[in-house]
């Protein structure tokens, strides 16, 4: 069956009350900006709907891209008519038959959105489909259990008929909730952290503490990787790589061992917070899971938060790990995610790391370093990547959005 658009509905925007329009255009502008590469496509905007134009397209990659897209509820392939009540019998009746198989059933759904239409849902669902009974010889109604449910969407501006309702990601437009750093390490649950938090429509900064040469340049590649594979749901990620070798080295030398994963995830908090105050990111985002380690106790976790004055969203805070796998997994991260490669929090790990850390105990161990110095130090030699996932020139018409 040729499809003239796709018809996507989204859900949680209708929320949004008198700031909606804000919020469709943003998810209008993350559709497009993911098409880069395609042919240029034309979006359009209508009440609670909207529709990309499938001339020149390929479906299934059309299809395959709004699979990605948080803030979309659903979308289905549709054909596009107007008004005329036998041109509706007409398309209808094609494309019932492209997809049924000898004598089977169907049932159809009117909805109708343009109240000054002519016929009521039900007057339409008869003559309609007693049309497509006179046509399709062996075809014959089911309400309760079709082979086939047919969509007629009678709206303002067109006529649509579907098939198929494709479940999209659900969740927030990405960016609308606004900028965050995601303390992002090469393991299962960071970058799962991650995606959920775009999926709460966060705009996606990355940090990643590297420790080289003790972690290498295969570990650096495994977090690029990750970032590329959250790309695929976020858009166009900056990944920041700060420098933590120095800082691990003065830890090992100077503090009881016990307290070094308590004081070095300080240390990386004191540096994530730095680095989003300067790049006025308004939150951290870690993959923690209270209970799951050492560093993630209430205790710790008591004594990790001191060190900063950011909100810290912990999106795994309740999941256990055959949770956060089975997300890694449909997410696509899972594979990377277990190559072995040693990430810092793995260098130097001691034998019996506090699991009930004090204030008092934490704070007389890092008396023995120069916190700021450390801190700016590292901050001097941020490296930056910016992991575009699309190529191609953007051809965006956004006329319609302004
Ligand atoms: P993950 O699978 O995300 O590595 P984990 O279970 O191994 O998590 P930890 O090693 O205790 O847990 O790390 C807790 C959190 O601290 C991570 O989820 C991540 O947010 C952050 N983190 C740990 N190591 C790094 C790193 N090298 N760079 C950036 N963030 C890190
Ligand atoms: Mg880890």
């Amino acid at each position: 069956m040729i499809y003239d658009c796709i018809l996507m509905r989204y859900g949680e925007l209708t929320l949004k009350g008198k700031n909606r329009h804000l919020f469709e255009n943003k998810l209008a502008r993350n559709i497009l900006a993911k098409l880069k590469g395609f042919p240029p496509v034309k979006l359009t905007k209508t009440s609670g709907r909207m529709f990309l134009d499938l001339q020149g397209q390929d479906l299934d990659a059309l299809l395959a891209v709004l699979n990605n897209v948080f803030g979309l509820s659903s979308f289905s392939p549709a054909i596009c008519t107007g008004h005329d009540i036998s041109e509706i019998e007409k398309k209808a009746a094609q494309l019932l038959q492209s997809k049924l198989t000898q004598r089977s059933s169907f049932k159809l759904v009117t909805r109708r959105s343009l109240k000054t239409f002519s016929m009521l849902s039900s007057e339409i669902n008869n003559r309609v489909g007693k049309f497509i009974c006179s046509k399709l010889g062996d075809t014959y109604v089911d309400v309760h259990e079709p082979d086939v449910t047919l969509y007629i969407e009678v709206r303002k501006e067109h006529t649509y008929l579907y098939t198929d309702i494709f479940k999209g990601r659900g969740g927030l437009t990405v960016g609308i909730s606004g900028p965050v750093l995601l303390l992002l390490s090469g393991g299962i649950d960071s970058p799962v952290a991650g995606y959920l938090a775009l999926k709460r429509g966060v705009e996606l900064s990355c940090v990643y503490f590297h420790s080289h040469p003790f972690t290498g340049g295969k570990v650096k590649q495994k977090v690029i990787d990750l970032v590329h594979i959250l790309n695929n749901y976020g858009g166009c990620i900056k990944l920041y790589i700060i420098p933590f070798t120095e800082t691990q080295l003065k830890l090992r030398e100077k503090c009881r061992p016990s307290y070094t994963v308590t004081i070095m995830r300080r240390m990386m908090m004191r540096m994530a917070t730095a680095l989003a105050h300067e790049k006025e990111l308004l939150a951290l985002i870690t993959g923690e899971s209270l209970g799951q380690v050492a560093s993630q106790t209430l205790e710790s976790l008591n004594v990790i938060n001191e060190v900063t004055n950011l909100p810290i969203l912990r999106p795994l805070i309740g999941m256990d790990k055959i949770e956060i796998v089975n997300r890694a997994k449909y997410i696509g991260t899972y594979e990377t995610s277990i190559l072995p490669y040693d990430d810092c929090c793995t260098l130097f790990l001691p034998k019996s790391p506090k699991i009930r850390p004090t204030r008092d105990e934490v704070n007389s161990q890092e008396s023995f370093l120069n916190i700021d110095e450390l801190v700016s130090r590292a901050l001097a030699n941020v490296e930056v990547k910016i992991l575009d996932p699309s190529q191609g020139k953007v051809n965006i018409d956004l006329d319609c959005f302004t």
